[in-house]
């Protein structure tokens, strides 16, 4: 946790790509106040798996889909290395549902490759979650683009 905060100082920008310093950044929602935006909550979480901020993810999953346990590992394996949004739809102040695709670079000990998911978000109390996914991953390594597919669960008409 400390390693990598200070590797994010470091860069002197936020993990999430805003091209804002940590602190005038993500730093802001991570130590509690409501995100405004379903983007802005995608770039938060994503500075938060770039963090090991585990909390963070726990608190802004909404509790109708959380995992018992989010654990990110403590070896690090995983280095988080470029967020690209690609489409947002809603999630906006006056919305209560809204849908950011990204895609997330990832570099497993040289391995490379993405993550890419239509995520679904959910405002609820004037709180954004993130409810749950469409998630696809690609290895850099792999010629068949994305054949893990995993798809999950869309988000449902209700709230
Ligand atoms: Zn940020």
């Amino acid at each position: 946790m400390l390693n990598n905060l200070f590797n994010n100082n470091k860069k002197d920008g936020c993990s999430c790509g805003s091209g804002k310093i940590y602190t005038k950044c993500c730093k802001v929602y991570h130590d509690g106040d409501p995100v405004p935006t379903a983007e802005a909550l995608m770039r938060a979480r994503y500075s938060a798996y770039c963090l090991n901020n585990e909390n963070y993810l726990t608190l802004t999953w909404h509790p109708g889909s959380r995992p018992k346990r989010i654990h990110l590992g403590d070896d690090n394996a995983i280095q988080w290395v470029k967020l690209d949004i690609i489409r947002i739809e809603q999630g906006g102040p006056n919305d209560k549902l809204g849908i950011v695709e990204f895609k997330a670079s990832y570099d497993i000990e040289g391995k490379t490759g993405q993550l890419h998911e239509i995520s679904n978000f959910v405002k609820e109390d004037n709180q954004w979650y993130y409810f749950d996914g469409e998630i696809e991953y690609h290895d850099d390594d792999e010629q068949d683009d994305f054949k893990n597919f995993k798809p999950v669960r869309r988000l449902s008409a209700e709230t």
